[in-house]
């Protein structure tokens, strides 16, 4: 992996910034900084500055594993160009088969769970997220929920951070929706950044010379080509990107 914002690295970051691309974003621990309550995980007001700045410059687009319409209110203001939730799921394949399905897994892993102290079952309609931050015995608590995960039938089961995210077997993943925008928009390249494990689903996506993929934090196993370090750095990948935009005659018509 290599660092995104070394010197060594603008050549590359201006290749892009020239192409036609699309910029798509994770938000939580990528746009937003990481916090116990996911309701308050709020932009700081520099990152959303910047980012209000970027959508005048690059199609701009967030792909969260939270549902759309929690994704939305943090964005009211700002003028996205698409907000994408459920991992991949949401708008494009919210579909009632699917929501049946993880209806019936959250009741399904209500009653497996009901006795874990610490552990929160999140639904998100389409998918189903069981955190564990607030459980004393963690290792106990992430065991008890990948067993109750195991046999739901037809899940994708991700780890993250504190969670283990059940999706929908055949459903998209944030590579897939990666794509689709991509493709929708009449973009030729894509820059993705993100922070977790549902992320590798885009970081892995094979496409020399198109994605530029860069992970929050340096991780050996990641797919991610690039990294910046801590989350706070955001906001210098922003204004590296529009400054080199603006050099560009794409940058200077908007
Ligand atoms: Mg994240």
């Amino acid at each position: 992996m290599k660092y995104i914002l070394s010197r060594s690295s603008v050549e590359l970051l201006r290749q892009f910034a020239w192409s036609r691309v699309l910029l798509a974003f994770d938000y939580d621990g990528t746009l937003a900084p990481m916090v116990a309550k996911p309701r308050t995980a709020r932009m700081r007001p520099r990152t959303e500055a910047l980012l209000k700045e970027l959508v005048h410059t690059y199609p701009c687009v967030v792909i969260s594993g939270r549902p759309r319409a929690d994704v939305k209110r943090f964005f009211r203001g700002i003028g996205l160009t698409d907000i994408v939730g459920n991992h991949g799921i949401e708008p494009k394949n919210a579909s009632p088969g699917l929501l049946r399905q993880v209806t019936g897994w959250r009741r399904q892993l209500e009653g497996a769970l009901q006795d874990m102290r610490g552990v929160w079952i999140e639904d998100k309609r389409y998918s189903v997220a069981v955190h564990y931050r607030q459980s004393r015995a963690k290792k106990k608590a992430r065991e008890a929920i990948l067993e109750s995960a195991a046999v739901l039938g037809e899940a994708r089961v991700i780890g993250g951070r504190h969670v283990v995210n059940i999706l929908p077997m055949d459903a998209p993943h944030k590579g897939i929706a990666l794509e689709r925008e991509r493709a929708r928009l009449g973009c030729d390249t894509a820059i993705y950044v993100g922070d977790d494990e549902t992320d590798e689903d885009a970081f892995g996506l094979t496409q020399p010379g198109q994605l530029l993929s860069i992970r929050v934090g340096a991780r050996a196993s990641s797919a991610a080509a690039y990294y910046i370090r801590t989350q706070a750095e955001i906001d210098r990948l922003l204004i590296l990107l529009l400054k080199l935009r603006r050099e560009t005659p794409l940058g200077r018509t908007g």
